[in-house]
């Protein structure tokens, strides 16, 4: 099987040097494997993203001395593929229907354990639940229009890999390392996944799917064997194994790598102009410097 590896950046704003991390490390896999990097833009959220931060991405990847096949992977050219899969999720019963806005679901976890600090999960607070039972309660069952999609990850206990005691369980492998040196076979119980991570949403009202949704779509139809990306996304891929389960979709090795930090040991965000590639680029920097930078043999 040839060995795939992608990069998946958002064209919301500059490439820095996490980006160029990232990128780096999963195309030196994949050629040292002598297997294929590809590239996906990840521009579901239409509001934010920008021909100009796309064009900027292919330019300072090109720069770095990347290649990868054409045609790129878009996924706002994919919506009819995460709407088809959704459709089937809700016919199903493993997705229900969520009207709740971000200000419900917090005063929803907060009443009852006044000062306490509410559960987080992966995605933020912890869905409380809210909407779960609204449409067997209705008895109707058509999808509804304008609201949100959520998993209904009280159904995944069938899908698990296997069964350990009385605890159904599922996998993946990690040949880099979570954020508490999680290496290896990484195991979670379906009871874990309801309590830690809960119902999340698979369709944002205002973008007709979601990251988790698409993301998981994405690497399967692009083949990836290999997910190169930041531990900031380690508890996110339990939502990912478990879609993957619930769609009969393959599960990639994942290849959780450290994060780059500023100076002050902060991850470094979208916004973080100062470490932009572009501007190390306009400075007179080499690729070779930037591989210095983030720690990659030149
Ligand atoms: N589009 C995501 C980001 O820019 C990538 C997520 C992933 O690699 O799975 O953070």
């Amino acid at each position: 099987m040839t060995f795939i590896t992608r990069f998946a950046p958002s064209p919301t704003g500059p490439l820095h040097l996490g980006h160029a991390y990232s990128a780096i490390l999963a195309y030196d896999m994949a050629m040292d494997a002598g297997g294929d990097f590809l590239l996906r833009v990840e521009d579901i959220d239409q509001s934010r993203a920008r021909p100009e931060w796309e064009a900027q991405i292919y330019d300072d990847l090109q720069w770095l001395g990347l290649w990868w096949p054409e045609p790129v992977m878009r996924q706002s050219e994919r919506m009819d593929t995460y709407r088809k899969q959704l459709d089937w999720l809700w016919e199903w019963d493993y997705a229900f229907a969520c009207s709740c806005s971000r200000r419900d679901v917090e005063a929803a976890v907060s009443a009852p354990q006044e000062g306490a600090e509410p559960p987080m999960g992966p995605d933020g607070l912890i869905y409380p639940g809210t909407c779960r039972n609204v449409r067997s309660f209705s008895g109707n069952f058509a999808q509804p229009e304008n609201t949100a999609l959520r998993l209904f990850m009280g159904t995944a206990f069938p899908f698990a890999d296997h069964r350990v005691g009385e605890e159904d369980v599922f996998y993946f492998t990690e040949t880099g390392e979570g954020p508490k040196g999680e290496s290896g076979l990484i195991e979670f119980t379906a009871r874990e996944a309801i309590d830690t991570i809960g119902d999340v949403v698979l369709a944002r009202r205002d973008m007709g799917t979601s990251y988790h949704l698409s993301v998981v779509l994405d690497d399967a139809a692009q083949g990836v064997t290999h997910v190169v990306r930041g531990q900031d996304l380690f508890e996110a891929t339990k939502i990912h194994v478990i879609l993957q389960r619930l769609l009969n979709l393959p599960t990639p090795v994942y290849h959780h790598h450290r994060l780059i930090r500023d100076d002050a040991g902060k991850r470094l965000a979208k916004r973080d102009d100062a470490r932009a590639i572009a501007k190390y680029r306009a400075e007179g920097a080499t690729p070779g410097d930037i591989r210095a930078m983030v720690g990659l043999p030149g």
